[in-house]
């Protein structure tokens, strides 16, 4: 479906940069933002006043349907910068997509297709120093959606804000990851919202991955909630599993949420005639690969860290370690993934968006 739109977005320009005092060799994820920000309010069945304006803070009352109901979603994208100084997106149709899949399950309004890429064009244009040419540099771009009506009656808000921040970004390097599976916490159940990048599920995930903190792993594996039998997702990223020379990703449902990463490393594993599976796989078989030696490597893939490898994972009380590769999938697919998102490949599949 597409919206039509009937306004220009309007631009309020910065009096200073504040860029002088980012130290882009220091950055912390998603900490410091650049100068500007997109916002567009919803209002009597429409979107209204895109404003690209000076990034700044919201004033809002705090009965805003948001705080107490957790109407939220969000995106997470990012913007690269070659050599040359030209700046990429990454497949960003798919993250437009996906933001109203998720409004829809969330009962937000979605959001027109217009605003939305004018709006990355003119911010990313506006922000362009701030994205920094480089090994594993980038901008991540956070679009997401809240709703602003005041009041706290349990309805969905008549009104709603459409924002765009954005972060410069180094190369995210997770060290060894740890997960520990889930036997008794669940992310997500069948019918419920796992596929959608709705803010609550975020904040569902944090005590249970506190308490394997607390045990020295970084991450959890969430399984399905009915028999907690089957391997799902990390929560932030797909995970694969290498059985053998076999590739295996869990199908997605609405219990998984269905990753541009995760999509794109299926893509190029055909491309490398890498045998993949996609299908349920059982914890029992994981273990059993881990104790018979076919397990090769388990790694996560996602925007922020594009390829995480996993180290080891916990399951009953036993910890099985994963072994480490010299030639690792993990290591090929991430060197494949970010050569062409920083334009030092071809694009044999047309997933580079330049940003003129
Ligand atoms: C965002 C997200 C991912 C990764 O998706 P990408 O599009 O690859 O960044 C995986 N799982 C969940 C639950 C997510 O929210």
């Amino acid at each position: 479906m597409s919206i039509t739109v009937n306004e220009h977005i309007k631009i309020e320009k910065i009096k200073k940069s504040k860029i002088s005092q980012v130290d882009f060799d220091n950055l912390t994820f998603g900490q410091n933002f650049t100068d500007y920000m997109f916002e567009c309010d919803y209002k009597d069945g429409k979107w209204y006043n895109p404003t690209i304006k000076p990034y700044g803070n919201l004033t809002l009352s705090p009965a805003t349907k948001v705080f107490h109901y957790g109407q939220a979603v969000f995106e997470g994208m990012k913007a690269y910068k070659d050599d040359n100084g030209d700046v990429f997106l990454f497949r960003p149709e798919e993250n437009f997509n996906r933001i109203n899949k998720s409004s829809k399950r969330m009962a937000i309004p979605e959001f027109p297709r217009e605003y939305f890429f004018e709006a990355l064009h003119t911010l990313v244009q506006l922000d362009k120093n701030w994205v920094q040419a480089g090994e594993g540099n980038s901008l991540y771009i956070r679009p997401f959606a809240m709703a602003t009506e005041v009041g706290v009656s349990a309805a969905p808000s008549s009104e709603y804000k459409f924002m765009i921040i954005m972060a410069p970004a180094q190369a995210y390097y997770t060290g060894d990851v740890r997960v520990v599976i889930a036997e008794h916490f669940s992310r997500s159940a069948d019918g419920g919202v796992g596929f959608a990048k709705a803010a609550g599920n975020y904040g569902a995930q944090f005590y249970p991955t506190n308490l394997a903190r607390e045990k020295g792993f970084q991450q959890v594996i969430w399984t399905d909630a009915n028999e907690h039998r089957y391997l799902e997702e990390a929560g932030t990223m797909n995970v694969f599993f290498r059985i053998n020379d076999t590739l295996i990703t869990a199908p997605t449902s609405d219990r998984i949420l269905d990753g541009v990463t995760r999509k794109s490393v299926l893509k190029l594993a055909e491309h490398n005639n890498i045998k993949t599976e996609v299908r349920r796989i059982e914890v029992s078989e994981l273990v059993k690969a881990a104790e018979d030696g076919s397990l090769k490597e388990i790694f996560g893939a996602g925007t922020a860290a594009v390829i995480s490898p996993v180290s080891a994972f916990s399951y009953k009380e036993t910890v099985y370690d994963v072994p480490k590769q010299d030639d690792s999938f993990a290591k090929r697919f991430k060197k494949e993934m970010m050569d062409i998102q920083q334009n030092r490949a071809e694009d044999p599949f047309g997933w580079r968006y330049p940003i003129a």
